[in-house]
């Protein structure tokens, strides 16, 4: 059976090992980015959590602080006022004018009286004095003669603002109403000034403050200022007063890491956050710089397995060639028997080594059977034709003497077959021993041999036969007497230029010599 190797439809054993290699490599590098992406990510997130729970604290606590001192300056505007409240107007208003300049606190000061008029307005040029105070202050809030803070709304000069309102009463204890200070949201204002213009850092965080309804009073978005946000998960908290932090979706649909801050002294709030997008994005860099990193060592550690695999696969591939030129009976040359530094392969390598050794072996012990008479260990009838028809197709000259042993019946009629058999042996012997090396002798079968004669012609060859014939008669044969043959010669190509009939003629003179009495030689007429 004849194998062809069908490169194209199986898996190289290289390519498949380089595969294993290069897959294992790819699936531990993607792992190891998947697990130090995911450790990255909570270290990030848990870190961005308590910066930005830190920062809303020490915001709210700068807010807190500043409410207060924004009350006490209300507060000692108004200490002023008390004694002061049968001075004139212009008095009055020149303190508000002084205290707005001061403080900076407030955008503008008013002075609302008992019934909800604003009596006194700095800076003096908003034209608000003698109006009612906006609906948004309730009667409700007016009447309670305690400190309060407004939603953002929209005032009657169109900014939206929120009132900071402290009430104020004479020394004997008659209410005189509020002095409230303003600040324009939409504006520059105190806010923005202490807590506002941090800029935001490498991932976008920001932060917003609420007020005690979940109103924007301040965000970098100004156009957001006042929106109410309470569909905001951590400012509903925020506003019933907790602290804390988390990762929410905001009223955008942005995921958030945001923490949160209340601020006791107005009830107000304030959210640190940073978008989770921003931080991904800073995650996808670290993975893209180890994916780097990997690259080189990747691609080293894959030539060295494609390298390996090579060197693995090389005797395999070489044994497989052997084997298949062996089968197809080319000549091989058989590897080494040096050791290999692959176990399989020095174990492989030294089988086959051996195998086809042995099949060699096997194989020349089977031609040489093929062309050898058992008994007497010459050339057999296959030998000679084959040799013959070689000469002949050479052109080479030569004879063929037939020799027969006379009479060789009655010697196994009278000693036994097996005795029979030690005289062909005997004679086999002779044979070969009188010959000249280049002849070569044959059994022909039962009791005739043959000798082929290179480049020899009829007289040297009549020569030899009468040798071996005069030999054997003068020789006494394991049966304990001689035996005589007869022979015949041809000439090759004096008398054919056939095999067959060259054969037929030394055969026809092998007769002759029979006819003629046995024990002589004739050669072919
Ligand atoms: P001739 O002089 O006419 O050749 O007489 P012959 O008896 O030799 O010739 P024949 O052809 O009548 O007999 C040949 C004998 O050779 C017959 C057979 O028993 C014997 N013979 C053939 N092959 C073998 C063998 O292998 N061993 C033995 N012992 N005898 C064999
Ligand atoms: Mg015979
Ligand atoms: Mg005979």
């Amino acid at each position: 059976m004849k194998l062809t190797l069908e490169a194209n439809r199986k898996i190289k054993l290289s390519t498949l090992l380089t595969g294993l290699v290069a897959t294992s490599v790819l699936c531990t590098a993607l792992i190891l980015l998947v697990t130090s992406y995911t450790a990255e990510k909570n270290t990030l997130l848990n870190s961005t959590l308590t910066h930005n729970y830190s920062k809303a604290n020490k915001m709210s606590i700068t807010v807190d602080s500043l409410f207060k001192s924004m009350r006490e300056s209300l507060q000692s505007t108004a200490r002023f006022l008390e004694d002061e409240t049968a001075s004139s107007s212009g008095e009055v208003q020149l303190h508000l004018d002084l205290a707005v300049e001061l403080n900076r606190y407030f955008n503008s000061i008013l002075w609302i009286n008992e019934k909800g008029d604003i009596r006194n307005v700095a800076p003096n040029n908003i034209e608000l004095r003698g109006s009612t105070v906006s609906p948004q202050i309730t009667q409700s809030e007016l009447e309670a003669r305690k400190p309060f803070i407004t939603a953002p709304y929209i005032a009657s000069t169109g900014r939206l603002i929120i009132v900071i309102a402290e009430p104020f009463f004479t020394k004997d204890g008659h209410f005189q109403g509020y002095i409230a200070g303003t600040i324009y949201l939409r504006e520059q204002n105190i806010l923005y000034e202490i807590i506002g213009g941090h800029g935001s850092d490498k991932f976008n965080s920001y932060y917003f403050v609420v007020d005690g309804a979940g109103h924007l009073i301040y965000h970098p978005d100004t156009s957001r200022l006042g929106e109410d946000v309470t569909t905001n998960r951590l400012v509903r908290k925020l506003i019933s007063g907790q602290n804390g932090m988390g990762v929410v979706v905001n009223t955008r649909g942005v995921e958030m890491a945001a923490a949160y801050s209340y601020i006791n002294e107005t009830g107000w709030g304030i959210v640190q956050q940073t978008p989770t997008t921003s931080m991904n994005e800073q995650l996808i860099d670290n993975v893209k710089k180890q994916i780097l990193y990997m690259i080189t060592p990747f691609v080293l550690l894959l030539l060295l397995s494609m390298w390996l695999a090579q060197r693995l696969v090389r005797p395999f591939v070489s044994l497989a060639n052997i084997v298949n030129d062996f089968s197809e009976g080319r000549t091989i040359s058989l590897p080494s028997l040096k050791s290999h530094w692959n176990r399989e392969a020095d174990f492989l390598t030294k089988t086959v080594v051996l195998a086809i050794q042995t099949i060699q072996m096997n194989n020349n012990q089977l031609a040489h059977r093929a062309v050898t008479d058992p008994l007497t260990g010459l050339s057999n009838r296959r030998a000679l034709t084959e040799l013959m028809d070689d000469w002949e197709q050479d052109g080479k000259p030569f004879a063929v003497i037939v020799i027969d042993i006379d009479w060789f019946k009655g010697v196994n009629d009278t000693y036994g077959h097996q005795a029979g058999d030690e005289v062909l042996k005997h004679l086999a012997g002779t044979i070969k021993s009188l010959v000249r090396e280049s002849d070569s002798c044959f059994r022909y079968g039962g009791e005739e041999f043959v000798i082929l004669l290179p480049n020899t012609y009829s007289e040297e060859a009549y020569e030899i036969a009468e040798m071996l014939r005069v030999s054997t008669e003068k020789t006494i044969s394991p049966v304990g007497q001689a035996v005589t043959i007869s022979l015949g010669i041809a000439v090759y190509p004096n008398h054919s230029k056939s095999p067959e009939e060259l054969f037929r003629l030394a055969d026809k003179a092998l007769y002759q010599s029979k006819n003629n009495g046995r024990n002589r030689t004739t050669i072919a007429g």
